[in-house]
């Protein structure tokens, strides 16, 4: 057999939405009306990473557009995070019917486009949203007992905090969103002032 080599040099956010979205590898393309590859630009500094599209994002094709959405946003605009800063996505691409949690089989048909995403953009931090991008990602099981946590594995920093979603009809948990996304914010300015200071450092020599 002949494997036809994809060139990793020549990967782009472009090429995998376009093969995201004409992706069968999963039993979620057969119900999907949109695929919903992610939102934003290789030089974000963050990734957002949810569970999976829900119903607007399957008609519309883009992530976090829904109720879940607009809690997000207001959340990254009183951290005082930009959009244009961040990409945003899932752990699977697809809608699962009725909105179900994704299976393992899909999760990991799915992955190779997330790590993909990951590499490419090379981001400061991941921020985990929620118990299936933290199970999937992290292994981990407890949202509550760890979220607001900035954690690094194999040299890559993530911040652990809670699903949009399960703020829509709570406060509290509204509030430990927009913590946990000013903590997020207080992050990566504290690593660009390290970069600033290392540059500068080496400069003077
Ligand atoms: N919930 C998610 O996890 N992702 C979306 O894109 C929308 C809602
Ligand atoms: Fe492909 Fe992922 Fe959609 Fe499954 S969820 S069909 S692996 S893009």
């Amino acid at each position: 057999m002949v494997a036809i080599a994809r060139n990793i040099s020549n990967d782009s956010l472009e090429e995998i939405a376009t093969e995201v979205v004409g992706c069968s590898l999963c039993k979620l393309s057969r119900s999907r009306k949109n695929a919903v590859p992610g939102d934003g630009q290789t030089s974000a500094k963050i990734i957002f990473i949810g569970e999976a599209p829900g119903k607007n994002e399957d008609e519309k094709g883009r992530p976090f557009i829904g109720v879940a959405g607009r809690i997000l946003d207001e959340a990254l605009q009183k951290a005082g995070i930009e959009r244009s800063q961040v990409f945003i996505t899932n752990i699977v691409k697809c809608r699962p019917p009725g909105n179900r949690i994704p299976e393992d089989d899909e999760r990991a048909a799915c992955r190779p486009y997330l790590d993909r995403q990951i590499s490419l953009i090379a981001p400061r931090i991941i921020c985990i949203l929620g118990a299936t991008a933290y199970s999937s990602i992290l292994g981990g099981k407890s949202i509550t007992q760890n979220r607001g946590k900035i954690i690094k594995r194999k040299g890559q920093k993530y911040l652990i905090t809670i699903h949009p979603a399960a703020a829509i009809y709570n406060k509290n948990l509204r509030h430990a969103l927009e913590d946990d996304l000013s903590s997020l914010s207080q992050e990566i300015k504290k690593m660009e002032n390290l970069d600033r200071n290392t540059i500068l450092d080496y400069i003077d020599g």
